[in-house]
């Protein structure tokens, strides 16, 4: 605990910083041109007669919070939900450099970076990466399936800014249900236990689909409770443009609902969202979507407007913070949009503050405390 209030307080910090002076290069709006991929088909719903968009809050200070590093497409999974895998089929088998991705890391300069992918511990140089960055005095948290946690740890070193976040979507029988494949739970958890016994942090992450028991989530907790793990992320899935099962995504009526009754198990364990995101999943809180917060870097480049919708891929960080059209996404901007609640465009929200007031800021006090 003691480790993640150091990195609450150093991002709050930085957050601050970057408010107060935001950095002026990332603020231009230059004229759209969609990267180098194709252009929005949706972009931009013209307001209705007598109805004006609302300024975005945020607009004229973005800054970056968690990098989203895809170091490569490649999985040795085919998880039902999965965007990534058929987004990108036609490269999967390519790989970022290494020099290349810490040159993202530091264009961007986020102070939390987050490995994804396709499976970052089948990026052969991973441990060379990750090294890199914590050079760079950055938090990781390594996004896995958890299966080749155990081929593979001998390549890192236990860090107090270093992660181990490890995928797991329900008990044995529903996991591996969603990855398709029996025996990925059991690998999974015998990653955890390795990974826990060797002295790393590991931190489970929890999609959550309409079929999403969430007694079963607890139950998950509960069970986990003897790895001593070190926090639980949880947030609800999302349709990315490139899954064709929509069956299994949720509207917004669909999340609040699934959340309602989410508080009780969180008081219990130790889950890492903050009570402002979590509030939104409830329907009890509005935040604007902030996806600049949380950049996705790939073997395309700069993907936006964000993790799941690609309307083109920039060369620099710069060409994405000035040529997306921001004002464009979001719910009631783009269709695309109006279901969305994914941690990925609005947790920033929460952490940036936006429509906290004095008692939102009190309660983000109180639980960085706890
Ligand atoms: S493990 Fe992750 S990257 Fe691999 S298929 Fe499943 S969701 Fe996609
Ligand atoms: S609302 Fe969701 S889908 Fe739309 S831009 Fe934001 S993060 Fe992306």
């Amino acid at each position: 605990m003691k480790f993640h209030f150091a990195m609450t307080a150093g991002l709050a910090g930085y957050i601050l910083k970057n408010k107060m002076r935001p950095r002026p290069e990332w603020q231009r709006n230059a004229a759209a041109n969609g990267g180098n991929g194709s252009a929005n088909p949706f972009r931009i719903l013209p307001p209705k007669a007598g109805e004006k968009h609302q300024p975005h809050p945020m607009i004229g200070k973005r800054f970056p919070i968690v990098l989203m590093l895809e170091p490569l497409h490649a999985c040795n999974l085919t998880c039902t939900g999965c965007g990534r895998i058929r987004e990108y089929e036609s490269t999967i088998s390519e790989r970022v450099p290494l020099e290349e991705c810490l040159l993202a890391v530091d264009e961007c300069g986020a102070p939390v970076v987050s490995i994804c992918g396709g499976e970052p511990l089948m990026y052969p140089p991973i441990g060379d990466l990750t090294a890199g960055i914590l050079a760079r005095n950055r938090y990781i948290y390594l996004c896995t399936n958890g299966m080749y946690i155990k081929r593979r740890l001998g390549e890192f070193r236990p860090d107090k800014r270093l992660y181990f976040n490890v995928h797991l979507d329900g008990m044995e029988k529903t996991h591996d249900l969603c990855v398709e494949r029996e025996g990925v739970f059991r690998e999974a958890v015998e990653g955890i236990r390795v990974a826990k016994a060797a002295g790393f942090q590991v931190c489970t992450n929890t999609t959550v689909y309409k079929e999403t028991d969430m007694r079963e989530i607890e139950e998950l907790f509960e069970y986990l409770k003897q790895f001593n793990v070190d926090g639980h992320q949880i947030a609800p899935g999302y349709g990315y443009s490139a899954v064709d099962d929509r069956e299994i995504f949720m509207t917004r009526e669909d999340i609040h609902e699934k959340f309602k009754e989410f508080d009780r198990i969180a008081a219990k364990y130790p889950v890492r969202q903050t009570p402002m995101y979590m509030e939104f999943l409830r329907g009890e809180r509005e935040l604007p979507c902030t996806a600049w917060g949380n950049p996705t870097y790939n073997i395309k480049g700069w993907k936006g407007p964000c993790y799941l919708i690609t309307d083109g891929h920039y060369k620099t960080f710069e060409e994405l913070m000035t040529e997306t059209p921001w004002e464009s996404y979001g719910p009631g901007n783009d269709p695309r949009c109006e279901h969305c609640m994914m941690h990925c465009g609005f947790e920033p929200s929460a952490a940036l503050g936006i429509n906290a007031g004095l008692a939102g800021n009190l309660k983000m006090l109180a639980w960085t405390l706890r």
